[in-house]
């Protein structure tokens, strides 16, 4: 009986489908398809896992409701695209920070929580780095234009410690990359020369398919 239980509770189960015995099985692991945004000012390249749609999406909004279940699929998912990218512990790995009044209300921080879950399945590919802080508020970005979105997150971040000249920052979602690209920006004013991002899902810019 403990057996069964104990089976239940520590064999992993697949995200996306709920298959047991890993948190994304090898079928839905070669439904992902990776690629690359070069679009956001500051940002070297921004790697996407997935697109913005299906499971990935919906596992996204999930955790942001603090439903933490999709947590290991989604820390797999980190991991198979910094393993994909060949991405080592040498490059210090930024989670883009929560505003001090999300993380009040949900007690944490998604992105972080995922990719602290990613470095402890594969320390030799994810090097979790706290260095950046979020200076202000940023408000909701639902139905700004690009324009404004841009405004909403100018000078919001701020580096809590000397960080490395290479760096690769970590979010959940791209949509118009202005989050990134603050980011980025205050990254470089603090002599940070190269920035990359990996996400979990993006949605393409015109043209990219
Ligand atoms: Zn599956």
């Amino acid at each position: 009986m403990f057996q069964i239980i104990r089976d239940l509770v520590f064999t992993p189960m697949c995200g996306r489908c709920a298959r047991l015995g890993s948190r994304l099985c090898p079928e839905c692991l070669s439904t992902l398809v990776p690629f690359a945004r070069q679009d956001i000012p500051g940002v070297e390249s921004a790697f996407a896992a997935h697109d913005y749609d299906g499971w990935v999406r919906d596992a996204v909004i999930a955790l942001k409701e603090s439903r933490r279940g999709s947590v290991p699929a989604l820390a797999e998912l980190l991991v198979q695209l910094a393993r994909h990218l060949n991405l080592d512990s040498t490059v210090a790995c930024i989670p883009i920070p929560s505003s001090p009044q999300k993380l009040l209300q949900r007690g944490f921080n998604p992105v972080r929580l995922v990719a602290d879950e990613a470095a402890r399945i594969s320390p030799e590919s994810i090097r979790v780095a706290n260095l950046l802080g979020q200076a202000r508020e940023i408000d909701d970005s639902v139905g700004l234009n690009p324009r404004e979105r841009h405004a909403n997150v100018q000078g919001a971040f701020e580096v809590l410690a000397p960080a490395p000249s290479v760096v690769a920052l970590i979010d959940d979602v791209i949509t118009t990359g202005a989050t990134l690209g603050s980011a980025a920006k205050t990254l470089k004013a603090a002599g940070v020369q190269e920035v990359y991002a990996l996400a979990l899902c993006a949605s393409r810019p015109k043209g990219l398919r």
